[in-house]
């Protein structure tokens, strides 16, 4: 007999230390408790077995696994822990135990004995295990102690696993940040190879992650021209980063790749800002550089578009006042003897002139308003658009000879709710690109047509057509097409913007449409009409 217990006892030690082992090295959570408890049955030659851990959030406890319950006779089990009374842990614990004997008793399994075995971390009991023994267990003088330390090492391995699932879970929450930053974001190890690559990033460059990961840094950014004065090449052989690990500024055009397989792989020249943040060890040697990268193309864009609009708006300005000021000089003339008409003429030349620059003048306001958000309506009701474009058809009559304008309005075309000034910018606009857009002529045809909500007025000229590859432009700002600069027309490309402008206030829509046929465009605009009274 006392062999036997010796015997027991070693084979209970050798086991202890096994598992004891295998729990250190144990970091998932599921597996580790699979095992604790595996081990734990084994251990005392029990039949079944159950782990419940404390919620560290909710201290409350959840069964967390299960062992050597057969299927049918686990549902006796799963309500022990349903309705719990809500008080404290060590409370609930102790009707756990008392639930869980009756249940075991119950489950016709054989299971008449109990052994339970906290898991302690100083007092905070971070979970129990319990076992559960058919007919009379024999417990051996010292193997209470020996479960004990036991249950002590699962409680270490629980702490450990759980810490390790915190991290992981950090991790997690770090790697989804980085992913779902909208900006472009790439981490490099100290060797500059990459190990992380967002997604943004892979949209903004048309590198792939999967193509970008695992690659060095100089082997994917290569730029196409460099806008700062080093790249992250020159910084690192020039003593980058210094004690202190101050922040690098790359910016420069990129080219991206050219491929199928990734959308925006499409060869094209894009501006890059990459902000480069060392991290650096408590030895002070890097570690890792994180990367945030910004697409800089549409600023560079609107850069440019400023560069246009100065010199557009300067020629703009610049030739009435020549003009202005040529007219007036030579009438000024004190060796002239100028006739009455020459006087008459030239002043009606000043006048348009001036007209001219108040008109660019005045749609320069208006953009600026649109820029600022303080553009607004000045609403009036009972507006009659056939008669704005009437009054305009006259004014614009008297500046050409080579077009004739037709003028078609239903008898019952009802007013608009809107703003009469804005509304007459309109038909300026596009009565001024329609004679201007049919150098030789022909016939220019406004025409309205009634709906039940809306009404749409259409301008028809015959003129030079707008190319397809640029129809996409013709609304945005400053833009002016080939058809307009190969012919030296002049113009600011801001009337159709203003027209958008102003037609989308009044909740209406403007579109325009070419037919390869009959030459020239119509615009038309829709807008809603008041209802009738
Ligand atoms: P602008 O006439 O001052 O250049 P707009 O904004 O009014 O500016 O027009 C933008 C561009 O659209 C013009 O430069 C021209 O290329 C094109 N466009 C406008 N209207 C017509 C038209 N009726 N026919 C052909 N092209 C047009």
């Amino acid at each position: 007999m006392a062999s036997s217990i010796v015997d027991i006892r070693i084979l209970q030690r050798e086991y202890l230390l096994a598992i004891t082992r295998a729990l250190t090295a144990e970091l998932d959570l599921s597996d580790l408790l699979r095992l604790i408890l595996q081990s734990s049955v084994e251990l005392v030659s029990g039949k079944a077995g159950m782990i419940a851990l404390t919620d560290p959030e909710t201290d409350l406890l959840q069964v967390a696994a299960v062992y050597g319950i057969p299927a049918p006779v686990v549902d006796h089990f799963a309500p022990l822990l349903r309705d719990l009374p809500a008080t404290d842990g060590q409370a609930q614990e102790a009707e756990l135990t008392r639930r869980l004997g009756l249940v075991a008793r119950n489950a016709n399994m054989g299971l008449n004995q109990m052994i339970r075995l906290p898991m302690k971390e100083g007092d905070r009991v971070l979970g129990v295990i319990y076992v559960f023994m058919a007919g009379q267990y024999f417990m051996v003088e010292d193997a209470s102690t020996l479960l004990r330390s036991f249950a002590e090492q699962a409680a270490i391995a629980v702490k450990n696993a759980r810490l390790y699932q915190q991290i992981n879970k950090e991790k997690q929450r770090l790697d989804a940040i980085i992913q779902q930053n909208a900006d472009g974001v790439m981490i490099m190890d100290s060797s500059l190879c990459i190990t992380d690559f967002n997604k943004a990033l892979s949209r903004m460059t048309g590198i792939r992650p999967e193509d970008a990961i695992g690659k060095p840094h100089d082997e994917l950014f290569q730029w196409h021209s460099l806008k700062t004065e080093m790249d992250l090449q020159k910084a690192l052989a020039n003593g980058w980063p210094m004690p202190g690990a101050a922040h690098l500024y790359v910016e420069g055009d990129f080219k991206r790749p050219e491929s199928d397989v990734h959308q925006t792989a499409d060869g094209r020249i894009i501006s890059l800002g990459i902000t480069y943040a060392p991290l650096m060890n408590e030895n002070g040697r890097m570690t890792d550089i994180i990367a945030n990268v910004r697409d800089l193309t549409r600023y560079r864009e609107e850069e440019a578009l400023q560069k246009t609009f100065i010199s557009v708006v300067s020629h703009e300005l610049k030739t009435p006042v020549s003009i202005i000021k040529g007219y007036a000089g030579t009438l000024q003339r004190q060796d002239a003897n100028w006739s009455p008409e020459i006087v008459h003429e030239s002043l009606q030349v000043i006048e348009e002139e001036a007209d001219n620059l108040t008109d660019l003048i005045d749609s320069l306001l208006e953009v600026s308003r649109l820029q600022a958000g303080t553009f607004s309506l000045e609403i009036s009701d009972n507006v009659m658009l056939p008669l704005l474009v009437r009054n305009s058809v006259k004014k614009f009559s008297s500046q050409t000879e080579k077009h004739t304008f037709v003028v078609d309005f239903p008898d019952n075309f009802p007013t608009v709710t809107g703003d009469e000034r804005r509304l007459n910018q309109v038909f300026n606009n596009l009565m001024s690109n329609a004679i201007k857009y049919s150098p030789n002529g022909g016939e220019i045809k406004l025409s309205g047509a009634v709906h039940s909500d809306y009404v749409t007025v259409s301008i028809q000229d015959s003129g030079i057509g707008i190319p397809e590859h640029e129809q996409h432009r013709i609304f945005q700002k400053f833009s002016r097409l080939d058809n307009a600069l190969s012919r030296k027309t002049e113009g600011t490309g801001l009337g159709l913007y203003l027209t958008k402008s102003i037609i989308e206030a009044h909740n209406g829509r403007i579109w325009f449409s070419t037919t390869p046929d009959t030459p020239g465009t119509t615009f038309t605009f829709s807008i809603p009409r008041d209802g009738d009274e």
